[in-house]
């Protein structure tokens, strides 16, 4: 057991790493930890889904990230196990590290909601690996259409939410821009963009205005928007919605929801909406000493109470004028 460590940090994104440089610059021993060795950047992955961007704009070396701040060590590690009673973690090689103060930032994974066949039929869209897996199913499905005329090369996309509406948006832009550049107009013609969610308008949590111009921007891309009916089922040749319309498509996006992960789970700590911590208003976990939970692990209230999302929108692009440059 390794306790020289005055703070560990789980996770190196964008909560755990900001914790970890905090605690870092003013001297505290920390060891951050994370399954990776660089940290990515979320907002972008739906452009490398896409094959818009490369891997290298949104992911950052986490140890050069710490370069210059020395009392911060980084290593690279799974955490299988964490005793938040006992401030302790323990990583895939069997090490155990405890500290006088836990920091759990282990962001989020998808969530189903036990639909049949997502987990085993839907890409989700929360990580480099997932967008990279993704890039490449796109393109395969692309190729072999552009190899056999007839074929279609449809893409749903499963949530209206930031990361669908993003995601369908930077499909169409492919099938309206590159597509026809790349391959051909007559493959794009056979590639179809559909959004589908059960509730009845994209980018419910934002304003009607939001909602509108997202609407807009998606028709005018040629997006098949099929809104106010949920996925019923998840197949390898797409969706069957719980109406009983079944749309066809090569590849479904899962992009339905997050919830805390089984490390959140397993724990010891109790778990509120989402699986998450519901936190205190200094990011304790209530129950437990010296443990605090932060981004998308948690949820987190503002000063007057209201839950904080775990996304905010940045205005990233549905619809460039012109379009994307680039089909990687
Ligand atoms: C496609 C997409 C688009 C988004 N767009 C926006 C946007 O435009 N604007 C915005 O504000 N927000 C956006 N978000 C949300 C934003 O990215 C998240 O809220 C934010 O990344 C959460 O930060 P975090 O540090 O809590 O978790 P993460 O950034 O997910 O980091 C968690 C880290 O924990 C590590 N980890 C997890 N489990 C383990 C383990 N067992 N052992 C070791 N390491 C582990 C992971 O490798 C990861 O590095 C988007 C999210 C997605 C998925």
């Amino acid at each position: 057991m390794d306790d020289s460590y005055q703070v560990i940090v789980v996770g190196g994104g964008f909560a755990g790493k900001t914790a970890a440089e905090e605690l870092g610059r003013k001297g505290v021993r920390v060891l951050l930890l994370d399954a990776n060795n660089y940290q990515q950047f979320q907002p972008l992955l739906y452009q490398v889904a896409a094959s818009q961007i490369g891997v290298s704009t949104v992911t950052r070396p986490l140890r050069s990230e710490f370069r210059g701040i020395n009392s911060v060590r980084v290593l690279t590690a799974e955490v299988t196990n964490i005793d938040a009673a006992n401030r302790t973690v323990t990583t895939a090689d069997g090490s155990s590290y405890r500290a006088q103060a836990l920091v759990i930032a282990t962001g989020a994974v998808p969530n189903f909601f036990n639909t049949p066949g997502a987990d085993e039929h839907a890409y989700p869209l929360y990580s480099v690996a997932d967008a990279t897996r993704l890039s490449a199913a796109i393109t395969a499905v692309l190729d072999e259409a552009d190899r056999e005329p007839g074929v279609d090369a449809d893409v749903i996309v499963v949530g209206g939410g930031p990361t669908g509406v993003e995601t369908a948006g930077a499909l169409a832009e492919n099938v309206k821009y590159l597509v026809p550049k790349y391959f051909s107009p007559e493959l794009a013609a056979r590639c179809h963009v559909h959004l589908v969610d059960m509730v009845p308008n994209v980018l419910a949590a934002f304003s009607a205005k939001s909602q509108a111009y997202a609407r807009d921007r998606l028709t005018k891309l040629g997006v098949q928007a099929h809104m106010g009916t949920a996925v019923g089922e998840v197949r390898p040749n797409g969706v069957t919605l719980k109406d009983g319309t079944v749309v066809p498509a090569r590849i479904v996006v899962w992009a339905g929801g997050l919830q805390a992960g089984r490390i959140i789970t397993e724990s010891g700590l109790k778990q509120g909406r989402g699986g998450r911590v519901d936190v205190q208003p200094d990011l304790t976990a209530p129950g437990v000493e010296g443990v605090y939970v932060l981004g998308d692990s948690a949820n987190i209230t503002d000063a007057d109470g209201n839950k904080l999302p775990q996304a905010r929108v940045s205005g990233a692009a549905i619809g460039e004028v012109g379009g994307p440059q680039y089909l990687c």
